[in-house]
């Protein structure tokens, strides 16, 4: 079978390799879209953690199809559904589990392998987290379940209510899921913060009630004319960078909520303001990935529409373009999310 094997920054190469073989309760399935994502923008850009990608490697996460094989000893699925699953499975069983904290899984399996006539799901991630695709559903709508189940945790964890003003930083494919999320918790405000003006208008069209450009106007400036002096109620930081991590502490309320959600290149840090933190009662918060129950959720809002993520698609390419599409993810203004078709 053809698939997209990484071998190192920006060095990633269509090749011929041997369609995975299915033991007992593992699920062959044959990829019918598989769309792309900020997490395989930065590793093609610039690299990864060790620990959760070892190259060269079969790549890409985001993904739905078709069961083609049923491992022995599984009443579930069937050959013919249509499924998405993972991109990771926890273990159920170790101490972080144990809590419920199933996203922080000692034990977790995760799955790469989307960009490929075929993917082979393990046993385990069958178990827990695989999932049956209405008909009404389309594969590339389907495969957006993974960043929709980590921006359902992140909302969750920064409890965005009813009539709040929400500030998120970035404009790519997690802000703007953020933006269609708060906006369907019943966001007064929801501001997006970008530097592309591209970007920026097409967050309005999705939603966004105001949009400023950080590049061109005073980002914390603007946010407090908006909300009358006093700044946001939640602030998501939607890209992973230390500087806007920092910025995300200057846009909030006193009492407000930070969230932090865009993971930062390894080792780095940033500031805080004691003062701020202690007598404005800022709530700073982390927020990494998810848990089963999310990928559940974020299926169903996507297929009743409650979220719909169809917009995002900007692009459909086949497979042996996946270069290109990458190309164009780094170069272009107007691409959000392209669907791989194998
Ligand atoms: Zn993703
Ligand atoms: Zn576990």
């Amino acid at each position: 079978m053809k698939a997209a094997m990484l071998y190192g920054i920006k060095d990633l190469r269509i090749e011929d390799v041997p369609k995975p073989e299915v033991g007992a309760g593992e699920v062959l399935v044959k990829v019918k879209a598989a769309t792309t994502c900020g997490t395989d923008l930065k590793i093609f850009q610039r690299g990864y953690v060790e620990k959760v990608i070892k190259l060269p490697t079969v790549f890409g996460h985001e993904w739905a199809g078709e069961v083609a094989e049923v491992g022995s000893g599984l009443e579930w699925p069937h050959k013919g559904m249509r499924v998405r699953a993972g991109n990771s499975a926890p273990c159920l069983r170790c101490v972080m589990c144990q809590k419920g904290k199933y996203n922080l899984c000692e034990n977790m399996i995760w799955l790469w392998g989307a960009y490929a006539e075929y993917i082979k799901v393990p046993a385990r991630m069958v178990l827990v987290n695989m999932q049956e695709i209405p008909l009404h559903v389309s594969y590339e709508e389907a495969a957006i379940t993974e960043p929709l189940a980590c921006v359902l945790h992140g909302v969750e964890e920064a409890r965005v209510k009813l009539g709040d003003t929400v500030a998120i930083i970035g404009a790519g494919p997690i802000g703007l899921l953020h933006l269609l999320t708060v906006k369907k918790l019943g966001a007064e405000k929801a501001i997006i913060i970008d530097l592309v003006d591209e970007r920026l208008s097409f967050a309005e069209k999705l939603g966004a009630d105001e949009t400023i450009n950080a590049g061109k106007e005073d980002a914390a400036e603007k946010v407090r004319k908006i909300t009358s002096g006093y700044g946001a109620d939640v602030v998501i930081e939607a890209i992973g960078l230390p500087k806007t991590w920092e910025q995300a502490l200057t846009l909030v309320r006193k009492g407000g909520t930070v969230l932090e959600f865009g993971g930062c290149p390894p080792g780095t840090e940033i500031k805080v303001n004691t003062e701020m933190l202690h007598y404005g009662e800022i709530t700073v918060l982390g927020a990494f990935h998810a848990t089963p129950l999310h990928f559940r959720k974020a299926l169903r809002l996507i297929a009743s529409r409650i979220i719909d993520v169809k917009p995002l698609i900007t692009r459909k390419m086949r497979l042996d373009e996946i270069k290109e599409a990458f190309q164009m993810l780094v170069t272009s203004k107007n691409e959000i999310k392209i669907a791989i078709i194998p």
